[in-house]
């Protein structure tokens, strides 16, 4: 109905590190040759949990751009932009708000667990409860078809579908809808309409999620549509509204493999983060002074790579004869840690020298980043605003 997009964002409240990068930011690289993608600075969300102390957030916003630049996101692919020059955004979490059960905030998992786990600051704000909310409307804005999730996040994208599903059942009224999409069906022509009609049928009467896939196929191909007529259509054959806002879809990713220094999630708050764009004497010296299998004392001790750190680095850089000449020489004590050590420390060094190549020309000519952005900011606002038309129109906004 609505072409395939990708919506998914950031908040800029620090330096990016390795963790983000193999955790999002290297599926996000993967995505951008598959699908259009959109990619943001999630400022608003960011003072969510930063409203006392600001200052990070400019700061981190444009170290945060060159970050995804230098990791590989390329803005001939993807449109990167900051959510806050969008104030469509706003907008539309201001509609949905009107509309929205307050349980359905309440009840998000993530809320209680984000509260007890930041317990140091105050987040019993109006802002905090309905960050899922603005959440949803980052997404629903651009009718994105998929959103990059982890497990974790999952019931924000369930959330997010209810939210359109419910918006779409209270404006998607039209005057006259049925005769209207009755009149749709007959410009698909003779053959087409038929079909449409039998697998309405099948899919309302019988529940046939296939009938329903397949009429919506059929929707998808017939060009001759007007966008009206297409809403209708796809608004008819689940019921009698049109579909405004469209459902997205969770598109799972793997949780990041690749922990801080210390075993736990890196995190800089942790101080067990190595950055992005670390300098290489910076990396080696982290490496070299991780801990190791409490157990091997001397190096004449033998170790359990299953008790060490590093082994879970070695898991996501290095090569299978690699791991195996790991696990040998750590449980017969046939190497030590440092040497053991030296192969991850080469392998983010070789990861990040193209990173230090491109962020290099953005932090020469900062111009650079600022004209991507402000592209960037453009498409996503027209894109916006042709939701909002709708929106707007469909809520008794449009006064025309
Ligand atoms: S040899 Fe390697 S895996 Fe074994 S304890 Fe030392 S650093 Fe860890």
């Amino acid at each position: 109905m609505y072409p395939d997009r990708v919506v998914s964002g950031m908040r800029p409240t620090g330096s990016m590190h390795l963790g983000h990068y193999h955790g999002a930011l290297k599926n996000w690289i993967r995505l951008q040759t598959e699908l259009p993608c959109l990619f943001f600075v999630a400022d608003w969300h960011a003072l969510t949990t930063h409203y006392d102390d600001p200052s990070v957030i400019e700061r981190s916003t444009w170290d945060m751009l060159i970050d995804w630049l230098a990791a590989g996101i390329d803005p001939s692919q993807s449109t990167l932009f900051i959510q806050s020059r969008v104030p469509e955004h706003a907008e539309l979490h201001l509609l949905l708000s009107m509309a929205t059960p307050l349980g359905w905030l309440e009840r998000v998992p993530t809320y209680k667990d984000q509260i007890d786990n930041l317990a140091n600051k105050d987040l019993a704000t109006y802002g905090f409860l309905g960050y899922p909310l603005l959440q949803a409307a980052d997404v629903l804005i651009y009718r994105a078809s998929q959103v990059p999730v982890g497990e974790d996040q999952v019931p924000h994208i369930e959330m997010m579908r209810e939210i359109a599903r419910r918006f779409n059942h209270l404006y998607g009224k039209e005057k006259g809808f049925e005769e209207k999409a009755q009149e749709a069906v007959k410009k698909l022509g003779s053959k087409r309409a038929k079909l449409y009609n039998e697998l309405r049928t099948d899919y309302q009467q019988d529940g046939k999620d296939e009938a329903l896939a397949q009429a919506k196929a059929m929707l998808d191909d017939a060009q001759s549509l007007s966008l009206g007529d297409r809403e209708r259509l796809f608004g008819y054959l689940e019921g009698s509204r049109k579909l405004i806002l469209v459902e997205p879809q969770a598109r799972l990713t793997e949780a990041s493999r690749l922990p801080g220094l210390d075993g736990r999630k890196m995190s800089k708050s942790y101080g067990n983060a190595i950055a992005l764009r670390e300098d290489k004497e910076s990396v080696s010296k982290k490496i070299k002074t991780m801990p190791t299998d409490p157990a091997r004392v001397r190096r004449t001790d033998a170790g359990d790579p299953e008790r060490c750190p590093v082994w879970q680095f070695h898991q996501v850089y290095s090569d299978l004869p690699t791991r195996e000449w790991v696990a040998k020489g750590c449980k017969s004590a046939g190497i030590g840690c440092i040497e053991c050590k030296q192969p991850v420390i080469e392998a983010i060094i070789r990861e990040q020298e193209p990173m230090h190549e491109r962020a290099q020309a953005y932090l020469d000519d900062p111009s650079l980043v600022r004209a991507i952005v402000a592209d960037g900011n453009d498409v996503a606002r027209k894109l916006a605003l042709e939701t909002m038309r709708d929106v707007r129109e469909a809520m008794g906004l449009a006064y025309t």
